[in-house]
């Protein structure tokens, strides 16, 4: 019931005398299912089904002095592999990680990063041998020592003459 006087207001609710809401809504569950592809889907197909407990908290990069490579942004590295991100991954040193696992211990949902890491490492220089990484990436992850050594033949092979 409605009081004299009160308004009511229905702007997300009243949907069936708004014809552009409805269309909104349907825009907005093909956004959600789309959405659902990538973060899900994705990484399941991918072999990375850990990637999706991932809530981006970053309490992992406490990791910091502990990890052997210098690695300081772990979460970017599980995103970056839960989207297949390759960009991203190399950007931020996956393809130096070692796989210790010093990481995982920080992580609030126990997901074994040095598992996802290693197992991204090699979509990537899958990737890479496929030609799917920019060269500009390559290079640039070659002059920065974003690559560890054993994907350095891999990559280098790919930037032959730019490096
Ligand atoms: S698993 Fe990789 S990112 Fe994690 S601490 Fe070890 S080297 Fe660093
Ligand atoms: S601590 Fe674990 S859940 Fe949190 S951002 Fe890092 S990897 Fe993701």
């Amino acid at each position: 019931m409605v009081l004299p006087g009160i308004h009511r207001y229905q702007f997300f609710t009243n949907v069936k005398d708004r014809a552009l809401t409805k269309n909104l809504n349907r825009l907005t569950m093909l956004g959600i299912a789309a959405t659902l592809g990538v973060d899900i889907i994705k990484p399941l197909f991918k072999g990375l089904p850990q990637t999706i407990y991932c809530y981006e908290c970053r309490a992992c990069y406490a990791t910091q002095d502990n990890c052997p490579v210098g690695i300081s942004v772990q979460a970017e590295l599980v995103v970056a592999a839960r989207v297949s991100d390759y960009r991203r991954f190399i950007k931020n040193g996956g393809l130096k990680c070692v796989r210790c696992g010093n990481c995982s211990s920080f992580c609030v949902q126990n997901i074994q990063l040095q598992k996802v890491f290693g197992t991204m490492q090699l979509i990537t220089i899958d990737a890479i041998k496929k030609g799917k990484v920019p060269k500009s990436v390559l290079v640039g992850a070659m002059e920065e020592g974003l690559v560890g050594r054993d994907f350095i033949d891999d990559v280098a092979r790919q930037t032959e003459g730019q490096v």
